[in-house]
Formats: structure tokens, sequence, C-alpha cells
């Protein structure tokens, strides 16, 4: 007995014995490790009492304990599993055997199965789960070979488990073997190595056993032991649901281009012939009149005008609400531009008797970037409604930066007025579409009700802040926050050509492309009072051959002609006529304000454009701008001038005073590299517009690294800081969006360069 229990000891075994009076009389030493009791403390116990759960359980077993030792009963050798009671209040399953030895004595003997009772009961649950849930659930191998399924397999594709289980699942589910054993290499991949691969392993389109297809959506996971595991949901629904969405999106899309391009297009017949109207009115009060003819004239431009804005109105509208209007972001002049609105305004202000003044506030910066048009399409209407709603006293507008990031400056615009104010139960309306203050706005004031929707709108566009304080009787304050980004200094001199006169005379060989008479007639007629000889070319083919015979000093090209367009045409002038036709400068005037068209103008080689209607000041600047300067000159001036400062005059854009002093004036090596560099250019432009399609960006850098060292050579300082931007975005394939604008803008630069380069060469030539 005592060796029996030195063995009792070390095994990890209950083991109890009770006499014939249900007392306990041995108890082995490891039973303390597992239940906490120590064995002298259970000698003499009733041993149901203390460890049993429940006292009906203990006194049962008592009874049949006191049985099978008198007798009564057969003990049964098989083992049965029991919980128990631990010191500590602890519940553990116990595994029993029983047995009878020769005194009378009953014996259990109890192994500790809770651990694996728990893991028992977790598989239990696990599988509940597994069978209950509605998505598929994969255990593979490394090879994706299937070694388990859940029976949701069934259910979503109809397959029993054991027909898709190993290979048998790439086989039947995929129409394809190639793509099934794509998918499978990705998955390997993704699981195995962390790589990520084009394909989408996540959401695939199987075969059903039924022939049909389903979306399934996979969860992927390392599973043990060199396995993974595969989660999949039915996501057909989802899919057509979304598919249907995308449809209907498509269609309200398209529904609503086809309302904007029948809004463009009207926009543009009725642009065409009013801008016809508003020029010969403009040509005609010029001219000697009778007071009260001047009136109806005048009254007749008001007109027209007032009809321009609307038609421009509704367009703008129409493009907000469909969110298709292009914002520019562009560097320009705050102050110039803030004070070219205003001083539209300020003649109605004076013929009113009220006074308009801008305070600029002197932390505001001069150069910003941003979309200097919208800016100055919401001044207009708030200045104009200003001035309208305002009968005596003063509008001001004052302007400061509220707050500065490195990067963004927020700009606090306020316009205040001494006017009629709004009623405060209408102030909420007045940025409403067709909503007026007062009914009988329209009939006193003019006006639609259209502005200041437009404006909230814009101003939404342009990520600001509009609102609005009134008193009636007393005035309005409209207060507007625009974020603008912070620009350099560049580009000063062509704005300085701009508010140049418009009485100088010019004296160009204008080529005029252009389909429509009255258009044709109202140009000529304003382009012969600046002393401009115009010939006219109905459509491209007949300006291209216009070109063939004779060299002009500039053309000015409609974009949509018959037979021949504008764009045509260009590049035919630019690349097929001759060295020298290709160097004179052309104009695109279009009556469509869309980015895409400018950029394609540019693009085929045209220098600027000007839209349609023109203004008399913009029509001058750019014939000034591109006009021959030494012609200009011997018309205005003295002609003792020497050569030198007309070649001076030549170059607003490119300074060749290093080149000069590097090839020390030597005529020859000047010509061959500036031929060189033409060479360049038109490969920059050739890669870039090639690239651009490709979103090439690598190439793009190498493209902007190799031209920057000749444009600091060249002296083309406005073209500096955009190559410098335009090379840190593709290498550091940040700020992408900013790419089109930079390009647009090079393009006009490079495209004057070229052009002074070739009068430079022409002159060099003549020398
Ligand atoms: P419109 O000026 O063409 O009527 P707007 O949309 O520009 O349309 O303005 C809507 C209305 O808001 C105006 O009709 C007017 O009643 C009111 N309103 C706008 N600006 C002012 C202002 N500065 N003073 C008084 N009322 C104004």
């Amino acid at each position: 007995m005592e060796s029996a229990d030195l063995l009792l000891n070390d095994v990890n075994l209950i083991v109890i014995s009770i006499d014939e009076n249900g007392s306990i009389n041995y108890v082995s030493t490891a039973t303390e490790k597992i239940i906490g009791y120590k064995p002298k403390s259970l000698l003499g116990e009733q041993w149901w009492k203390k460890t049993f759960l429940y006292e009906e359980e203990g006194e049962l077993f008592k009874h049949k304990v006191c049985k099978i030792i008198s007798k009564e009963i057969e003990i049964s050798n098989k083992p049965y599993d029991r919980k128990l009671q631990c010191k500590d209040g602890s519940v553990k399953w116990i595994e029993w055997r029983d047995s009878l030895s020769g005194n009378n004595t009953f014996v259990s003997v109890g192994v500790d199965i809770t651990e694996w009772k728990m893991t028992e009961e977790i598989k239990t649950q696990s599988d509940a789960i597994l069978n209950s849930i509605t998505s598929m659930v994969f255990v593979s191998e490394k090879n994706g070979n299937i070694i388990y399924a859940n029976p949701a397999v069934q259910e979503i594709l109809g397959y029993s488990v054991e027909e898709i289980l190993g290979d048998k699942w790439w086989e039947l589910t995929y129409d394809n073997r190639d793509e099934a054993l794509k998918v499978k290499e990705a998955t390997y991949n993704y699981v195995y190595n962390y790589v990520k691969g084009f394909l989408d392993i996540f959401k695939r389109k199987i075969k059903t056993k039924n022939g049909d297809y389903k979306w399934i959506e996979w969860q992927i996971s390392k599973g043990i032991n060199d396995t993974y595991i595969s989660i999949g949901t039915d996501i057909t629904s989802r899919i057509a649901s979304e598919i249907e969405l995308k449809k209907a999106k498509e269609t309200a899309e398209k529904s609503l281009k086809v309302k904007n391009d029948f809004l463009a297009n009207m926009s543009h017949e009725i642009r065409t012939p009013l801008n016809a109207v508003i020029g010969f009115t403009d040509l005609l009060l010029e001219s000697e009149l009778k007071s009260d003819q001047r009136n109806h004239l005048e009254t007749m431009r008001n007109s027209g005008e007032i009809l321009l804005s609307l038609i421009n109105n509704v367009l703008d509208l129409s493009k907000l609400e469909s969110d298709k209007l292009e914002i520019e972001d562009i560097e320009f002049n705050l102050h110039k531009n803030l004070f070219e609105v205003v001083n539209l305004m300020k003649l109605k202000a004076e013929e009113k008797g009220i006074t308009l003044d801008l305070v600029i506030e002197e932390n505001l910066p001069m150069q910003v970037i941003g979309d200097p048009t919208r800016l100055g399409q919401i001044m207009l209407n708030l200045i104009g409604n200003a001035v309208k709603f305002t009968n005596e006293g003063s509008v001001v507008v004052r302007v400061k930066v509220v707050k500065k990031t490195a990067k963004i400056s927020n700009i606090h615009i306020e316009i205040k007025d001494t006017g009629i104010g709004i009623v405060s139960n209408k102030i909420n309306t007045v940025f409403g579409v067709f909503t007026q203050a007062k009914s009988d706005t329209s009939r006193i004031y003019g006006g639609t009700g259209l502005g200041l929707a437009i404006v909230k709108k814009l101003v939404k566009l342009l990520k600001g802040e509009i609102q609005v304080e009134s008193k009636f009787g007393v005035g309005s304050v409209f207060t507007l926050i625009l974020p603008l980004k912070k620009g350099g200094e560049m580009a000063k001199e062509e704005e300085l050509q701009i508010s140049t006169s418009t009485s100088q005379k010019l004296g160009l060989n204008i080529l005029l492309v252009e389909d429509n008479k009255t258009n044709q007639l109202l140009a000529k007629t304003r382009l012969e009072r600046w002393d401009c000889n115009v010939d006219i070319a109905n459509n491209g083919i007949e300006g291209v051959k216009k070109i063939q015979k004779k060299l002009y000093d500039i053309v000015l090209m409609d974009i949509q002609m018959p037979v021949m367009d504008g764009y045509e045409a260009t590049k035919i002038i630019k690349n097929d006529i001759s060295k020298k036709a290709a160097a004179i400068p052309i104009i695109a005037m279009t009556a469509y304000t869309s980015k895409n068209d400018i950029k394609r103008a540019l693009d085929v080689g045209m220098n600027d454009y000007i839209f349609k209607p023109f203004k008399t000041e913009e029509l001058y600047a750019l014939l000034k701008k591109y006009g021959k300067p030494d012609k200009e000159q011997s018309i205005n001036e003295v002609e003792e001038l020497t050569i030198k400062p007309k070649i001076e005059q030549v170059r607003s854009n490119i300074d060749l005073k290093f080149l000069r002093e590097e090839t020390l004036n030597e005529t020859s090596i000047l010509k061959l590299l500036i031929e060189l560099f033409l060479k360049d250019l038109d490969e920059f432009i050739g890669i870039v517009d090639l690239e651009l399609v490709n979103k090439n960006w690598s190439e793009l850098y190498k493209a902007t690294h190799k031209i920057k060292p000749s444009i600091a050579m060249f002296g083309i300082s406005k073209f500096e800081p955009i190559i410098h931007v335009l090379m840190n975005i593709f290498r550091e394939e940040k700020n992408l969006e900013d790419v089109e604008g930079l390009i647009i803008k090079s393009k006009v630069i490079i495209a004057n360069v070229k052009n002074e380069l070739l009068t430079e060469l022409k002159l060099l030539n003549d020398e």
C-alpha cells in the first residue's frame, strides 16, 4: 500500500475511497492540486456534501454507492464525466472511473478533463456557427486545394461540400482555367508573400452549379498549419443594384448633358447675333448723331448688354447646377482685379450721385492663385447690386486678409451700402433662384433675381463663404470670405499692356478668318479704325490659301467654321506652309468658354484667344501684344531709331543678354543656339503632349529637367518658376491636378517665346 500510495502521489489523479458509511477514508495527495482541498481535511467527511454541485445529485450518488457496497446493485466500469466544485468555488470537469475493492471500499479515480471539455465545447459551438452562417467558409492548403467547406456553399452555389473539395473548386467555379490559376496564384501571394497584385481577389464572379453566375466578396486570412481561410459572401444583389444605380446615374447625366449642350449651343446662337447688335450700336455711337438718336441707341446698347448678361447668367447657372463649371487656378494680381471691377461700376455710381470706394488694407497680397474671372463675376454682382439698390450715400468695398497659412490667405471682402436694405423676413431668400426681396424690385430696379444665386454657388465652388446683414431702409453688408493660394511675382508686364488706351493707330496687316458676315463686317470696321489692313477669309481653307500668298502680321481665327474649322487651319499654317507663315501669331476667337476649347486651340499652335463678343480694349491689347512692334513704331514714332531698341521691344518673354555675352555677340553661334533651342522646345511640347496622355510622370520629369537649363539661359524668367513647379510635381507625383493649368500656361509662354525667337532669328539674318 505504501509504495502504491507514493506512486499515486506523483500521478495527477484524484483517488478517493469511501467506506460503507459513506465517509472518506483515503484521498490521494494530488487531489489538493486539482480541487484545492487538503487530503486530511476530507478524511472522515461525506464526499458528496463537500464537492457536489447540487445536493440532490450528492444524495443520489450516496444512495448508489451504499447500494453498490451492500452489493444490492452492480458497479459499472464505464468511465463517466461529472462536474465537481473546488474549494475556491470554481468548477472542474472530471472523468471518473469507479471500482469496488476487496474490503468493501468504494474507490473513485478522477482525471481533470476541464481543458479538453472546454475545447470540445468551443468546437461544438464553432461547428454550430459554421453550419448556420450564411457566408461560405473554406480552409485551403497552400496549393489552393480546399480541405474544409461549410454547408453554406450548397446554399449559395448549389454544390455539395464534397463536390468542391480539393482542386475541384477551381475547376467548377471558374469557366476559364487561366483565370482560376491567376486567382489561385494571387491569393497565394497575398496570404504568404503579403503582396497585393492588380487582380482583385476580393471580389469575383463565379459559376454556380446551375450555370448562373454570382458575385462573391472574399475575406482571406492565414490559417494554422500553412492553411488559409477564405470567407465568401454573396453580393450579387448588391452588385446588381450598384449597376442599376450607375445606369440611372448615367442616364441622368446624359440628359443633363443634352440640356447643357442645348443651352451652350443656344447661348452661342443667341450671342453671335447679339454680338453684332451691340458691336454695331457701339460703332454707330461713335458717329455724329442727333441727341434723340443717341438716346435711342444708348437704350438699345443697354438692352443688348442686359440680354447678354442674362444669357450668360442662365448658362452659368445651368453649368453650376450640373457641376460642370470649370474653375481655373491661375496666378493673378488681386489688387488689379478688384480695382478693375470697382472701376467698371464707378460710372454707374457717379451717375446715381453716390460714392463708390475701394479700401485695400495693407496686408492684402498682390499676387494670388485662384480664378480671377469668377472672383470678378462675384464682385461685379455684389457691387452691382449695392450700387443698384443705393440711391444716396455710399458703397464701400473693404478687402483684407483674416487668416494666413503658409500656402493660403483667407481674403475677407465686405461690400457695404447705405441703400434700401432688405426686410428681415426676406433676408434668407435673396440667395435663391429667381428671387427678389420685393415684388416690385424688377419693375423699379430691373434684374431677374439670378445674380445672388450664382454668387452663392460660385462662392461655394471656390470653397468660400458668403453672408448678408441688412437693415431695411438703412443699408446692407455682404461679407465674403475666400481662400486664395499665394502666388509669386509674375507676369507684370502683360498686365500693364492691357490698360493702354485704345486710341493709337496700329497699322497691322490682319487676316480675319470668320464665316459670319455680320461679325466680319463688325470686326473689319473696328480694325480699320485702328488703321489696320484687313483681308477676310470665309473659312479655314480660304484662310490657308491667303496665308500662302501673303505674310500677315496677325491672324484672327474663328474656331467654328464650315468646310474647315480653325483648329485644322491653324495646324496647316503652323506646320505645312513655311517657317515664316508658322511664325504668324494666330488668335483664336471663340464664343464657347470651355477650358477644353482653349486647351485645344493652344495645342494646335494658336498663340492666344479672345472670347466673342470681344471687348474693344481686349482686342486692342492682343493686337498690340502680337502685332509687329517695328511696324507700330514706324507709324507712331520718329524714323531714326536704331535697330537696337527695336530688338529690345520684341522681347517681353526672352532675354538674350546672357547668351550674347557668352557668344561674344557672334551672330552665327547665336543663331545656331536659337535654332537648337527652338527644336528642343518643339520636342518638349511633343513629349508633354504624348506623356500627359499616358500619365507617364517620370518621362515628363525627365523632359522638364532637360529643358530647364536652356530656359534660364534664354532668360525666360516667366517660365522659370512654372517649370520648377512642374518638375517638382512630376518628381513627387503630388498636386497632379495643377498640371493641366500649368501646361496651358507653359504653352502660351512657349508660343510667345517661339515667336520672339523667330523674330530674333530674322533680325540676326538681316544683320
Ligand atoms: P437681381 O439683382 O437681379 O434682382 P439678385 O439675385 O442679385 O437679383 O438679388 C436678389 C434680390 O436681393 C434683389 O432683387 C434684391 O431684392 C435683394 N438685394 C440684393 N442685393 C441687395 C442690396 N445690396 N441691397 C438691397 N437689396 C439687395
